[in-house]
């Protein structure tokens, strides 16, 4: 996505220069959050649902290169070595994204399934056609979107995840409890407070000692920057991997740009630096990217934002708050619409919305200019967000 954009996004902004984009998946670009909905639940022996990006490659003048996997960076020579051979450049942008993480041990076990790629996806329809019984592990966002998908196929479907609750590095319990109803309500088993000890042929043996029947596994424990190979180039990483890029995308080599899963960026806005993992951001920051490529001077610091689909629902996030944060709720969590937003000194930094993308649509732009909000006001569900700024 981010590589993409940043060629569309280079050429729109009039970069007159050759473009090369390189990827080491032999499939045309695609868009990845069908992979976790609509490419798992195609119809017997249809082909998948077309995620491929609607870009002409050849109108832009972008030379497309797939398979072809970077392997060292010689920043001092402007040089990309892949595994085809030496690829000159004057600008670098690094967008390689992120990787699923693996169960250790697990890596070459038979049923056992990451949820990253077009072909891990299309690997997974079998399993939904068969109807297996399913153990997912990990009840974060593509956990519950995997095991949304899989009881819509009517599979048996049990969700296991070591924290106490789901979702539970990301929001509070408060919040968290009524998304364990949906696991209920959907018929999906949900075990938390429970890690895998190990993995048997069929069978996933949790730490209490029980044994899962299962088909197939579907792990969804996270994903970290695919950056390995730059470790000991002139790109400064973070001791998760993340390219430490400044808030222009640059990284610490000259010339070289980073955008999407693969770049952590400090946040003036949040006061932080974030390692974003969200389609919107791959999508925003190749325009910045672009135009200091271009010779610009723009600073990127967006408000993170992210959807999901899971049980029926459409999830939506934007900003980030903290723990110290004062939250607001707007609605029943109990039913099937509301909301959470939370206040920092009496302004909106981050609104959760559940079936109401209206207080999303409206919250995004006050999150943008740090608008303060009446919190008793906000608390109405039949009162409009914009309605209640101050
Ligand atoms: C199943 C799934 C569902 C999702 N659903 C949602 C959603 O509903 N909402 C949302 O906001 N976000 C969602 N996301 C997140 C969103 O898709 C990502 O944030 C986005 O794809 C990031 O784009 P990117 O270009 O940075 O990385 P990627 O899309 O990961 O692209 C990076 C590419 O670089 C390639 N690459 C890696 N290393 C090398 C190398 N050394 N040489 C050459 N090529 C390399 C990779 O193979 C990959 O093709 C989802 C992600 C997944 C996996």
């Amino acid at each position: 996505m981010a590589g993409v954009q940043t060629a569309v996004e280079l050429r729109g902004q009039g970069w007159r220069g050759g473009i090369t984009l390189l990827g080491d998946e032999p499939h045309p670009p695609y868009d990845r959050p069908p992979l976790s909905k609509a490419v798992l639940l195609g119809a017997p022996g249809s082909d998948p649902v077309d995620v491929r990006f609607d870009v002409d490659f050849g109108a832009l003048d972008v030379e497309l290169r797939l398979g072809e996997r970077a392997e060292t960076l010689r920043a001092e020579t402007h040089e990309l070595v892949t595994d085809r051979g030496t690829v000159p450049y004057d600008r670098l942008v690094l967008a390689t994204g992120a990787y699923a993480l693996e169960l250790p041990g697990t890596e070459c076990l038979p049923g056992v399934h990451p949820l990253r790629t077009l072909d891990d996806a299309v690997a997974l329809r079998p399993v939904l056609e068969a109807r297996q019984r399913v153990v997912v592990v990990g009840a974060g966002w593509i956990g519950a979107e995997f095991a949304t998908a899989a009881r819509q196929a009517g599979c048996e479907v049990t969700v296991v995840e070591a924290a106490p609750r789901p979702l539970a590095g990301v929001l509070p319990a408060s919040v968290t409890a009524h998304m364990r109803d949906w696991y209920d309500e959907a018929g999906v088993e949900l075990r938390t407070g429970t890690p895998v000890a190990a993995l048997e042929p069929g069978v996933v043996v949790l730490a209490d000692g029980s044994r899962l029947a299962a088909g197939a596994v579907v792990v969804g424990i996270g994903a970290r920057p695919a950056t390995r190979w730059l470790a000991g180039s002139a790109v400064a990483l973070d001791p998760a991997g993340a390219v430490l890029a400044d808030d222009r995308l640059r990284t610490t080599a000259e010339h070289v740009y980073a955008v999407g899963d693969c770049a952590s960026v400090p946040s003036a806005r949040y006061g932080r630096r974030l390692l974003i993992h969200h389609w919107d951001n791959a999508m925003q920051g190749p325009r910045t990217a672009a135009a200091n490529v271009n010779g610009g001077d723009e600073q990127y610091d967006p408000v993170p934002y992210f959807w999901s689909e899971q049980f029926g629902r459409f999830v939506q996030y934007a900003g980030h708050h903290s723990e110290d944060d004062t939250m607001v709720t707007r609605g029943d969590p109990a039913g099937p619409a509301w909301s959470v937003l939370w206040l920092r000194d009496g302004l909106l930094v981050a609104l959760l919305a559940v079936g109401r993308p209206r207080d999303m649509a409206q919250a995004r732009k006050l999150i943008t200019r740090s608008a303060a909000l009446d919190p008793v006001a906000a608390a109405d569900p039949a009162v409009p967000l914009k309605s209640v700024a101050r």
